[in-house]
């Protein structure tokens, strides 16, 4: 089969590999559509270390091709999709639901939850062997296409999550630092969840359209404002939520600064070297502050949560799919969606 191959930092590759075969509790899936996310970029430019060899990519949508036995409910060509996350649902991880955590059956591993395209091979490839499919698989509705379901995944699933781990209230004041696939998803989850006042934070001129009709009622541009004072001005002293969506030391610091006291810091961006939390911002340790973090929740119920949420017609992500390759064009797909040329946002690779 075709496969997008992770060789050394700065060289991946479409070349033909073996196509997987099903063991005990696996499916294999005929992908049908896959896209790039961030952290695919990372790994390609060096930043996050994956073996050599690897199939990368973690946002599968696809037809079963192969039931492993112990694998029920299910039949060859059902349309089905996963999460980026795949976790075994019997670990000591999972069953304390911290499914992302997933523990490959013994305790707890950071991250052990992330296979595809981390610890195993990856979805951008013509076929994928799905692990602990019984607890992964979850069927798309015929209603539903395969654009409406892909950033599922991933983006929106982590996306909501950052809103969802706010704990975020009806009538709750909350900014978003960057507006990326990610930032954009959890405007759609703060509004969801019932913020009254949303700001978004982003430079980009098509990312602050997108975010206005994701669920933003105002856009702040870093380049133009004081971004703190200006949500302090628009909170009356502090947002309740500060949602961190890019990764980098400036928007945490800024994120705890736009809060009230006791307001959460909800991060989800992905840190590199070190991260320091500046005591004036954080009131010396005593301002009742809470800093919490999520990685992506995958697992079957998770995406059939968010299928019924886009069947509903209560969120729509295709806008954010502005680009279409076909996975023998992945690595013109990578390049600009790295470079961030031509309005791109998110792009769909069809095998
Ligand atoms: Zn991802
Ligand atoms: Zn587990």
């Amino acid at each position: 089969m075709r496969a997008n191959v992770f060789h050394r930092p700065n060289e991946i590759r479409l070349e033909e590999v073996p196509r997987p075969q099903a063991g005990f509790g696996e499916a294999v899936i005929r992908i049908t559509l896959t896209t790039i996310c961030g952290t695919d970029l990372h790994i390609v430019r060096g930043e996050y270390p994956v073996k050599p060899g690897l199939v990368i990519g973690h946002e599968p949508v696809g037809v079963i091709q192969e039931l492993g036995e112990g694998v029920t409910g299910y039949d060859v060509g059902d349309r089905v999709m996963t999460g980026a996350i795949t976790p075994c649902g019997q670990c000591r991880a999972c069953l304390s639901a911290q499914w992302a955590q997933c523990g490959h059956e013994h305790g707890y591993e950071a991250l052990g939850g992330w296979r595809f395209g981390n610890t195993i091979n990856g979805a951008q490839a013509e076929y994928l062997l799905v692990p602990n499919a019984q607890a992964n698989l979850a069927k798309i509705p015929n209603e539903l296409s395969d654009e409406q379901v892909v950033l599922l995944a991933d983006i929106a699933s982590t996306g909501f999550s950052g809103a969802e781990s706010a704990k975020i209230k009806i009538g709750d004041t909350v900014v978003i630092f960057a507006q990326g696939p990610i930032g954009l998803c959890s405007t759609a989850g703060a509004k969801l969840l019932g913020a009254w006042l949303i700001i978004g934070v982003e430079s980009d001129p098509v990312r602050m359209k997108m975010s206005k009709q994701m669920g933003a009622n105002i856009v702040l541009d870093p380049k133009q404002c004081d971004v703190v004072a200006e949500v302090k001005r628009l909170t009356s002293g502090g947002a309740d939520v500060a949602i961190e969506a890019l990764g980098l030391q400036e928007t945490f610091e800024n994120c705890l600064r736009c809060l009230r006291p006791g307001g959460t810091l909800s991060s989800l961006g992905v840190y590199s070297g070190k991260l320091a939390v500046p005591y004036d911002a954080f009131a010396a340790g005593i301002g009742d502050y809470r800093i919490v973090t999520t990685l992506c929740p995958g697992g079957k119920e998770r995406m059939r949560r968010l299928m019924s949420m886009v069947q509903s017609g209560r969120f729509d992500p295709t806008p954010l799919l502005t680009h279409r390759f076909s996975l023998e064009q992945i690595v013109e797909a990578y390049d600009l969606f790295g470079s961030r040329r031509d309005g791109v946002l998110k792009v769909a690779i069809k095998p």
